[in-house]
């Protein structure tokens, strides 16, 4: 028996290579330099449902509606040219082939996502003359990382969300305060706090139940999103204390929208059981100026604002400017 040379594959041995090449896990694509399809293998058939001998000596432009050509043939000349390898991950492009995606744990996915590598492929003669393309499918790692990334914006918006009144929770709500703030010292726009507390809420939860305060305080945080504008931020500052940040807004139109809170809440009949609930809020207003240091500065003066209107009967609104 005469053993072939190295390297010379035995035609037995090139009949098994080709078989496993079929029937591969992944995509397999051989490219001529005209572009056209002379492999293709059973993946690539299944999943495109075009068979091998439809799909070669197509361009795959031809094979694909929509198929991004103008694009693929840029990086193709890449490979040709530079003998480079080059890789297509479905964060970049989800797929360069549009397949139905197959596992039925992916069944949420549209299409199948897809990593692509490029490979020149030398001749005998050492010249590229054909580009080798492998698609593989990562349906199962998009949807999972597609997963994990909707998990940590929920969480990131739980960490964000005070749970009783769905409003911004004090550490958020502080470091968009922080944030308007050095807005301010770039910029000079002027913008404007409102701090608010019940008045005697002691006395609300002590009448009707703690239950009773938490609706109250649920009502506040609905009136605070009804009346602010996207840009505001109403957030919760502490038990039955609030704070409205509102972005470009003087000190003027901050009173406007301060006492239309006040009078919604004035006029406001909650019904809890048997009892109508009615109550009213303090305001304290404060212009962000130059004078402030840091945002706490600011909110300092709204506060102090706020327990002046508490200190003059409650039911009213103070601007930090009219204070001594
Ligand atoms: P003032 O008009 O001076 O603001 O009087 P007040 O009774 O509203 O003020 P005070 O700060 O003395 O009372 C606030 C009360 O709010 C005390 C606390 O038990 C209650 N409280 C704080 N957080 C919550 C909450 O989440 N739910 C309820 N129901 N009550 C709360
Ligand atoms: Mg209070
Ligand atoms: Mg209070």
């Amino acid at each position: 028996m005469i053993n072939p040379p190295e390297n010379v594959l035995t035609t037995t041995e090139f009949h098994w290579q080709l078989g496993l090449l079929q029937n591969l896990d992944v995509g397999l694509v051989v490219l001529n330099a005209d572009h056209r399809v002379v492999v293709w293998n059973s993946f690539m058939s299944n999943h495109s449902g075009i068979a091998d001998p439809d799909a070669c000596g197509r361009q795959l432009s031809e094979l694909f509606s929509n198929f991004p050509d103008e694009w693929f043939r840029r990086k193709l000349r890449s490979v040709f040219l530079l003998r480079n390898r080059a890789f297509i991950t479905w964060e970049e492009r989800p797929y360069l082939f549009r397949f139905k995606p197959h596992h039925p744990i992916t069944g949420v996915a549209e299409f199948m996502y897809q990593n692509v590598t490029l490979i020149p492929l030398s001749s005998p003669n050492g010249q590229i003359e054909h580009v080798g393309i492998m698609v593989y499918d990562m349906t199962a790692v998009a949807i999972s990382q597609h997963a994990l990334c909707a998990a940590n914006e929920e969480l990131a918006l739980l960490s964000r969300t005070d749970k009783l009144s769905g409003l911004s929770n004090r550490g958020h709500w502080e470091s968009c305060m922080r944030q308007e703030y050095e807005r301010f010292r770039r910029t000079q726009t002027p913008s404007s706090l409102v701090m608010l507390d019940v008045d005697h809420f002691k006395k609300i939860n002590d009448t009707y139940g703690h239950q009773a305060g938490d609706e109250v305080i649920r009502t506040i945080a609905d009136m605070l999103r009804q009346h602010a504008r996207n840009t505001d931020l109403p957030g919760r500052y502490g038990g039955e204390e609030f704070g409205v940040l509102l972005v470009n807004t003087d000190e003027d139109n901050a009173v406007t929208f301060a006492e239309r809170v006040r009078l919604a809440a004035e006029n406001m009949k909650l019904r809890h059981g048997p009892h109508m609930i009615e109550f009213t809020i303090s305001l304290g207003i404060a212009q962000v100026s130059n004078d402030h240091q840091s945002h706490e500065q600011w909110i300092h003066d709204a506060d102090k604002a706020l327990y002046a209107s508490k200190h003059n009967g409650r039911n009213r609104t103070t601007l930090a400017g009219d204070l001594e």
